[in-house]
């Protein structure tokens, strides 16, 4: 397969990631905390980084479902795999998680948040305490986390790897808290990356947004209200893990993602139009 290289002097026109040939020989060894990795994307993530041989700390709610990650994790080649059980909505679980991994694998390369707590998606219902709560889950866990893990990160030359969605970039029905808790991760990290820029700092910051992936949780929720392609999980990993090796600032999965960002402003209406034809409502069924 022949591939079209652009010279380098318009690398600012290209997506971050089309042309970067990700460090992946580096993970062998790395010291790598997963948060949410007990199914999903997180899942997939622990077992990549297992076969590329890093040294994994895993976390989620369930210990057995965790433990059984980390089985698998150690059969398909990872350092080393150990798992905390924590409640990302508990601020001290949060703490305590980032610390267990420091001082377990004597340090830190890669903060991977991916977790997100369960939301119901429907027409918002009015229930503050349950958008509050998503915020501590889905946004505040991750700030807290990588505040703790920021020293560590400083002197390993790390990373933090933040998995964010297109609805973290553009409006939607059906999914307000989420989205919500997702816009603030790309307002709050995409400032950080600045500001880390700004001091030098060598700490990298890869922020992820993707599309529709089919994990199980995503795929029970969007029954009925649309009908699109989902991308596989296991590709949306290794997606985030060739980005957050190789340091990119901000990265699209799958392709469409890039392009839906690129032009969102554009022709405001008639995207507004696209999004509200593309989902069924029934105020029936779609309570
Ligand atoms: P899943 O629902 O499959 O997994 C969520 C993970 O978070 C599980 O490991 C779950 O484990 C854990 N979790 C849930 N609640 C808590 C909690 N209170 N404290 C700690 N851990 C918790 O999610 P996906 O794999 O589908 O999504 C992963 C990431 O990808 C998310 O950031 C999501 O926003 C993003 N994304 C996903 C898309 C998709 O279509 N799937 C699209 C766009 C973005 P446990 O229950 O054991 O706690």
């Amino acid at each position: 397969m022949t591939t079209l290289k652009l010279p380098k002097r318009f690398a600012f026109c290209v997506p971050y990631g089309s042309d970067v040939h990700p460090t992946i020989e580096s993970l062998k060894g790395a010291r790598v905390l997963v948060t949410g990795a007990s199914t999903g994307i997180g899942e997939q993530l622990a077992y990549h980084y297992a076969r590329l041989g890093a040294q994994l700390v895993i976390t989620a709610r369930r210990g057995n479902v965790l433990e059984q990650v980390v089985s698998k994790c150690l059969e398909i080649g990872a350092q080393r795999a150990l798992f905390i059980p924590a409640d990302m909505a508990s601020p001290s679980d949060a703490e305590s998680v980032v610390q267990y991994a420091i001082e377990k694998l004597g340090g830190l390369d890669y903060l991977v948040l991916n977790h997100i707590g369960p939301s119901p998606y429907r027409m918002w219902d009015g229930d503050v305490e349950h958008t509050r709560w998503l915020l501590e889950v889905n946004f505040l866990s991750y700030v807290q986390m990588t505040q703790k893990a920021l020293p560590a990160l400083e002197k390993s030359n790390g990373s933090i790897v933040v998995v964010s969605s297109l609805l973290g970039k553009m409006c939607g029905p059906f999914a307000l808290p989420y989205a919500a808790t997702k816009f603030a991760l790309n307002g709050f990290f995409g400032g950080l990356q600045h500001e880390l820029a700004m001091q030098k700092s060598n700490v990298s910051i890869t922020i992820c947004i993707l599309g529709l992936i089919d994990t199980d949780s995503a795929m029970e929720k969007i029954k009925g209200y649309i009908n699109m392609t989902a991308y596989p999980a296991h590709e949306a990993a290794w997606h985030i893990i060739e980005a957050g090796a190789s340091r990119q600032p901000e990265t699209f999965y799958p392709w469409y993602t890039f392009y839906a960002c690129l032009f969102r402003d554009w022709f405001p209406y008639l995207r507004d139009q696209a999004i509200q034809n593309s989902y069924t409502y029934n105020p029936q069924v779609n309570k």
